[in-house]
């Protein structure tokens, strides 16, 4: 009682003595102006760049906690030494792996997006990591790109949607989101002298809108600059980029970090908006100096020149305010919530995000059993073959700086042969590796799981393969790509569209013995498939982390209907790239051969916008472009039917003729969708916008809303798409802004970027 009492009547002197800058009563704009003023130039400079690989410190005197990063965007990185990429060797820094962006982009579905977010944000907090080096919004501009699989794929309409809830699910966590790679890193190869040449209008409509949208709607405390050039500048210091189009035209307010060796130059650092130096390439402690990191180009060398008066401390209280910022929302928030790693939740979400996004290519009917592939009818099976290096190899070790030490990883042989339905029935699972591509044993210190050491050669291989599924009642054949170098890898691009090592003609040799094959691609890219018109079944299966191998069984065996979409365009040949038909990939070095500049002659034509454009040109011609798979595709095991579309504009049905809209208007679409099969499963109704009468060139259509659906068998709902005025714009080049121009629209409605079920014309006031 009289301890209470006490306080009480301590407290209001209490509170006097609390500093601004600590009273949690004052708005967080208050306490960075009191803390910015309390400050040193030797703590205002230090808080602005690294003193480790991956923390840069916070204010010890003032009782900022240092400030921890780590990477990234599909489970929390174990830890490395101090200066060092070396592992640090902890027992205790493992984690769920969650499935790689292409995969939860491929699930069309934002509130996944939320749980990955909010998932990997607990684990960032068990771990006391503050900001988590992802996501990447990169546009999948070429199939060569080392890091697609570390990105939400071609569209900016679908990358936006997914990247919003992501940064608000890990933010709402008190774990900073720093979205990456800000902007147009779109290939690997060459990635830190890549100079791109680009007309705004495709920066703006295809490159940008996902950072815009993961700052403006998700609310984004960083960004990652990245490592490539734009307008001949390095884009971690880049006038137009940063202090332009990122903090001045779209209000950032967060801090602009720089990829690891990503800044140059202390002056175009000073100057050109970035506000945290991290990775740059100093000789570090190995080399013996008291302390590498004095070297940085925000370090030393600035402050001298402040003290010299060549710089104000004006750009430097601008940065270290943003700092600040960060801090309050991150090590200085007292009201996170607990973390916790490798919990049930974590691996639930893991699970249902890489069932959802497997995406189902191609399911014929195979003549003999008179219904198609897959699910596999285990009932009438005895054999099961499994063929194939991927089977079999980690897919969480490798590919650059998204590898993980994940608590455990399920490979897909073993999800097959501990599937209950498969334990519950009589089939044996029979296994041949089919071929070798990398038997690398470990990678970034992590051992990976199973050896995959292979003295036999390529012959004996086949032939073991084709003689046991002679035997089989069914092959699982699981390849693709892996983290390899210059495969699905940061640091290159692959060097062929073709999927390597003898995987091709392992397939074909199969076929010849047994038709009935499902082929499990493993990857974050397509590739070409050679034998695709002799192979009933395909699985798209991606970088699906922790659970690979439990969601790869559910799906084969029919526990989990599929429902994922593809986010890229699956091209038959190279040639249907845009980048690639015309010849503007990876670019050309200048004559100093320092610099390769890399011009994006295609434009706006990304993607399914370029497969359409030449669609119509080919139809004159009469030659084929269809690709293998187009953007949005994906079958289910079960059928569904699209109704009749209606429109209303705010809410009111609209004129059965050409419904009208005016610039305030919403207009929504509707259309019923009925799942027409005996199997529950989800579809994902997709809204294009198509552009009758313009000034400028525009796209033959552009996704513009989406929504997945849910529904048991018969059951029908109904769909609503909304679109205002932003889904019918352009960016205008001569005004630097976003334009409608009034006049005819069409919404086409499908299930696939080139399967549309109906439209309705409308118009534009
Ligand atoms: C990558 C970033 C990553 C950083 C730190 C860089 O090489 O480009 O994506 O976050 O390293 O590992």
């Amino acid at each position: 009682m009289t301890a209470v009492a006490g306080l009480v009547s301590l407290s209001p002197l209490h509170a006097q003595k609390v500093p601004a800058y600590l009273d949690e009563s004052k708005p967080v704009e208050q306490r960075v102006d009191d803390a910015l003023q309390r400050m040193t130039l030797d703590e205002k400079i230090a808080v602005i760049h690294a003193q480790s690989k991956f923390s840069s410190p916070g204010v010890k005197r003032l009782g900022f906690p240092d400030l921890w990063t780590d990477d990234g965007p599909h489970g929390v990185r174990p830890d490395v030494l101090w200066d060092e990429w070396e592992q640090a060797g902890q027992t205790n820094d493992s984690c769920v792996a969650f499935p790689a962006l292409t995969c939860l982009a491929a699930t069309w579905n934002p509130d996944l997006a939320r749980l990955y977010g909010e998932s990997l944000g607990e684990e960032a907090l068990y771990r006391n990591k503050s900001v988590m080096l992802g996501p990447g919004v990169n546009i999948y501009r070429t199939p060569l790109g080392g890091r697609n699989f570390e990105y939400l794929g071609e569209d900016p309409w679908l990358a936006s949607r997914m990247v919003v809830p992501y940064v608000q699910g890990l933010q709402s966590k008190g774990v900073a989101a720093c979205v990456k790679h800000y902007a147009l890193n779109n290939d690997e190869e060459y990635r830190h002298q890549v100079n791109v040449v680009i007309s705004d209008r495709a920066l703006h409509e295809i490159y940008l809108p996902a950072f815009k949208a993961a700052v403006q709607e998700g609310g984004a405390w960083a960004i990652m600059g990245a490592y490539n050039l734009y307008q001949n500048q390095h884009n971690c210091h880049n006038a137009t980029m940063l202090n332009k189009i990122l903090k001045h035209d779209w209000g950032f307010d967060g801090v602009v970090i720089s990829d690891w060796g990503g800044c140059h130059n202390t002056d175009e650092a000073v100057r050109n908006g970035l506000d945290l130096e991290f990775g740059t390439w100093t000789d570090g402690l190995t080399m013996g100096r008291t302390n590498a990191y004095d070297g940085y180009y925000l370090a030393a060398t600035y402050k001298q020149a402040i003290r010299e008066g060549r710089y104000t401390t004006k750009e430097l209280d601008e940065k270290v305010r943003r700092v600040l910022r960060l801090f309050y929302r991150t090590t200085m928030n007292r009201h996170k919530p607990f973390g916790f790693l490798c919990s049930e939740s974590h691996y639930d979400a893991a699970l249902k995000i890489a069932q959802e996004g497997i995406v189902l290519l191609k399911n014929d009917v195979v003549k003999k059993d008179k219904a198609p592939l897959l699910p596999l009818d285990l009932q009438k099976m005895k054999r099961i073959l499994v063929v194939g290096e991927n089977a079999i190899k980690m897919m969480t070790v490798g590919g650059g700086s998204s590898s993980l030490k994940a608590q455990h990883e399920i490979l897909p042989l073993d999800g097959i042969s501990n599937s209950q339905i498969v334990k519950r029935s009589n089939c044996q699972i029979d296994f041949a590796r089919g071929y070798v591509g990398d038997t690398i044993q470990s990678y970034n210190g992590v051992t990976v799981g199973r050896s995959l050491y292979e003295p036999r050669s390529q012959a004996e291989l086949t032939a073991e393969a084709v003689e046991k599924a002679r035997q089989a009642d069914v092959v699982i054949f699981i390849g693709g790509l892996n983290k390899s170098d210059y495969q699905d890898c940061e640091g290159h691009d692959r060097k062929t569209y073709d999927l390597p090592y003898a995987q091709n003609e392992v397939v074909e040799a199969i076929l010849k013995v047994n038709p009935r094959l499902v082929f499990v691609n493993i990857s974050g890219n397509g590739a070409t498939l050679p034998w695709l018109a002799k192979v009933p079944a395909v699985v798209q299966a991606w970088f699906i982390g922790s659970e690979a191998g439990k969601a790869i069984a559910s799906v084969l065996v029919g526990d989990v209907n599929p429902s994922g979409k593809l986010p890229f365009t699956w091209y038959a040949s190279l040639d249907q790239c845009g980048a690639h038909a015309l010849n503007t990939y990876p670019g050309t070095w200048r004559a100093d051969h320092r610099i390769i500049d890399e011009e994006y002659k295609e434009g706006i034509y990304v993607g399914y916008r370029w497969i359409d454009k030449e669609n119509i040109k080919a139809k004159k011609s009469k030659k084929s472009t269809s690709p293998l798979f187009a953007f949005g595709y994906g079958l289910s095991y079960t059928t569904f039917k699209l109704g009749k579309i209606t429109c209303s504009v705010n809410g009111s049905a609209a004129a059965v003729t050409t419904p009208t809209m005016t610039a305030n208007d919403k207009m929504t679409f509707t259309v019923p969708i009925t799942n027409t099969g005996n199997r529950a499963g989800a579809e994902t109704v997709q809204l294009y916008i198509s552009d009758l009468q313009a000034s400028v060139e525009r796209p033959v259509k552009e996704l513009k809303a989406f929504r997945k659906v849910f529904l048991q068998p018969g059951e029908t709902q109904q769909v609503s798409l909304t679109i205002d005025r932003s889904a019918l714009s352009f960016y205008d080049e001569k005004t630097g802004g976003w334009t409608a121009e009034p006049g005819n629209f069409e919404a086409l409605i499908g299930t696939s970027s080139d399967k549309m079920a109906g439209k309705c014309t409308f118009e534009l006031k």
